[in-house]
């Protein structure tokens, strides 16, 4: 039997004793938004997703969805549970109240809703997660027309989203593309083109798909530059007759809108998300936003994508540690090395193993220290729209920094932590019906998809540093370098500020390298990109670690805080020390690597 409860009090503990978020996020307009009401809503999120999401979780991984000409049938224990939240209004929290959305701050979307309903069904979640992005594309640069017509069915849930970039011969090198979008005298385009591994392309689950679209028009400049983005209907208005979208019913053609599904992949994992091949014939669509605009606004909903993407990391890794503990609990094998525990059983508990402990503790501390630094990218995202400049320029900095970090860190440490409960559960791991097996394949796409992690480490290591002329960077050196030079006189917190100074100075030190070296020589660059994203992964786990422990030192009194003090310990003790390794990787260059005889590959 898999379980699943959701981590409330970790996020209760983060939002209010650590960042404290409830003054910041009033101060952004949301006024009547108290700790007590984001409570009520983790708490109400996580029931919802245990009670309605997670039971059917196998189901899908086993059943799948079925595809048919051209049509794809999910199970209907799939519909049932998504029609369930969208009548519970669970898939528009961040949405504008205009639109019949919540109204409340991304943070909760972004972070709480995004883990709970990854850790209950993956497979599902992304759904929301992708409607929900192409509702914010919309709303901030559609024409009103557009916004007017498709806004509040995206935001409600009752419609779908998704986004086609990936076409057969274009994946990470989008400028390539050759989907085609023809103006048209009525201010419409006909989009032409094949779009492959479109998850949610086509499925029963809402009566209309909609679809953003990556396109080039005649005669537009080559490479990325030239992209422009369309929104494309599966199904018109069954009135519109191109003379506008004003007026228009929800009544859609029956007809769909040259918009169809030619294949569907098998594939490792999320069994239940369709993964479709979208061929696009003279479709009407609109553009969204200005002409060749198309990459910078598919990449800020990318960006929310790739966070989503960080937070099934996350969702999956504790959904597994969760079900390892419980099954470590009741697993007797061997004896203690420093003497019998329990003489009247044939074995002791297995938790007696130092090796069993360490595997349990390197996944419970790593999603740990990823939430609090999911929590704290939540609010930045919120803190983006402040009407304090200031405020606004530091969010948007930490934001671009923290997004590749996030994506590709999160769900590296994901991968390797249910592969790490898998191997605490022995051979009981490897079979389906203690779920982890499950979350094995699941969590795998989370490094691929939304930009591949080596090109989240490029982005990081080739863009982000230095765009701005290192202004991202310099937003992060300060609060760090503050919370350093306030602890040094600190004695009970030199154990972790000690630590994290040396990383910071480490951080510092092997950026200047990777651009100073990277500018005569791109490969060094790009050959140390993944490790020093891993580096700077750790350093910003390090800086919420020792946050957390700031907070709890005076709180010893309370179990809770005791181990969150003890998880700390363990992070600087046996998790950060891997920066060195990363250092001397990083440093090592490019050498080994472009010098290899490729011959002999
Ligand atoms: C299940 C699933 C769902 C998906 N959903 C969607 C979706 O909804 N919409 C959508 O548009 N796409 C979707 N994708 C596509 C996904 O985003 C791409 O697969 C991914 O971006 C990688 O592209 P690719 O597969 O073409 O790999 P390639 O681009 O061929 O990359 C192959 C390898 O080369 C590396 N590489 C490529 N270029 C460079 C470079 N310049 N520098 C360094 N390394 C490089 C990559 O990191 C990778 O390791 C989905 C894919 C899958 C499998």
């Amino acid at each position: 039997m898999v379980e699943y409860n959701a981590p409330k009090r970790d996020y209760d503990f983060l939002l209010n004793e650590v960042l404290n978020v409830i003054p910041t996020i009033q101060k952004l307009g949301f006024s009547e938004f108290d700790k007590e009401f984001l409570s009520m809503l983790t708490e109400g999120w996580g029931e919802h997703v245990k009670e309605v999401w997670h039971p059917i979780n196998q189901l899908g991984d086993r059943e799948g969805l079925e595809f048919n000409n051209g049509e794809i049938t999910m199970p209907k224990e799939f519909k049932d549970a998504y029609r369930e939240s969208v009548d519970a209004g669970w898939l528009s929290t961040s949405c504008k109240p205009e639109h019949g959305g919540m109204g409340v701050p991304i943070l909760f979307q972004s972070v709480i809703w995004a883990e709970f309903g990854t850790s209950a069904n993956m497979a599902l979640s992304v759904l929301p997660a992708l409607t929900i992005g192409v509702y914010d594309i919309l709303a901030e640069h559609g024409e009103q027309e557009l916004v007017n017509y498709f806004a509040k069915n995206l935001a409600s849930g009752e419609w779908a989203g998704t986004m086609c970039l990936t076409e057969p011969h274009a994946g990470t090198d989008l400028g390539i593309i050759s989907t085609k979008a023809v103006p048209q005298d009525d201010g419409t385009y006909l989009v032409t083109g094949t779009k492959i591994f479109i998850t949610y392309g086509e499925h029963d689950l809402t009566e209309n798909i909609v679809h953003l679209v990556l396109a080039k028009t005649p005669n537009s400049p080559e490479g990325t530059k030239g992209i422009s983005l369309f929104l494309v209907p599966k199904f018109m208005p069954s009135e519109w007759k191109s003379e506008g979208l004003a007026g228009m019913t929800d009544e859609l053609n029956s007809e769909h809108n040259g918009v169809t599904c030619s294949g569907s992949e098998e594939k490792m994992g999320v069994h239940a998300s369709p993964t479709c091949v979208m061929n696009f014939d003279q479709s009407v669509g609109w553009r969204v936003g200005d002409l060749y605009s198309g990459m910078p606004l598919m990449f800020e909903m990318m960006n929310r994508e790739r966070l989503a993407t960080g937070m099934m990391g996350i969702g999956l890794a504790e959904i597994a540690y969760q079900n390892a503990l419980a099954w470590a609990k009741e697993r007797r094998q061997g004896r203690d090395l420093k003497g019998v525990q329990e003489p009247n059983e044939l074995a002791d508990n297995i938790l007696v193993h130092p090796d069993v402990r360490r595997m349990l503790l390197v996944a419970k501390v790593n999603n740990e220290g990823c939430r609090a630094l999911a929590a704290w990218t939540g609010l930045l995202l919120d803190q983006r729209r402040s009407d304090d400049k200031e405020e606004a320029e530091m969010a948007n900095s930490l934001v671009a920094l923290f997004t590749p970090i996030v994506k590709a860190h999160f769900t590296d440490l994901g991968c390797e932590t249910v592969s790490t409960c898998m191997q605490v559960m022995g051979g009981a791991g490897y079979c389906t019906e203690y779920g982890v097996e499950q979350f094995y394949r699941d969590v795998r796409i989370s490094k691929i998809w939304e930009g591949t992690n080596g090109i989240q480490a490029l982005d990081l290591a080739g863009r982000k540093v230095t765009e701005k002329l290192g202004k991202n960077l310099r937003y992060i050196l300060w609060p760090l370098t503050d919370f350093i030079n306030e602890n040094k006189s600190n004695p009970q917190m030199t154990e972790f500020n000690k630590p994290l100074h040396q990383g910071v100075r480490g951080l510092q030190q092997l950026t200047l390298q990777m651009i100073a070296e990277g500018q005569s020589n791109p490969h060094f660059l790009a050959a140390g990109a993944t490790d020093y994203c891993r580096y700077f992964g750790n350093v910003l786990l390090a800086y919420m670690w020792a946050r957390i422990a700031k907070v709890c030192l005076d709180k010893q009194d309370d179990q809770y805080y005791v181990a969150k003090l003890a998880s700390a310990r363990f992070f600087f003790k046996r998790i950060f020390p891997e920066t060195l390794g990363l250092a001397a990787k990083i440093q090592a260059g490019h050498k080994t690597l472009m010098d290899y005889p490729l011959e002999m590959m």
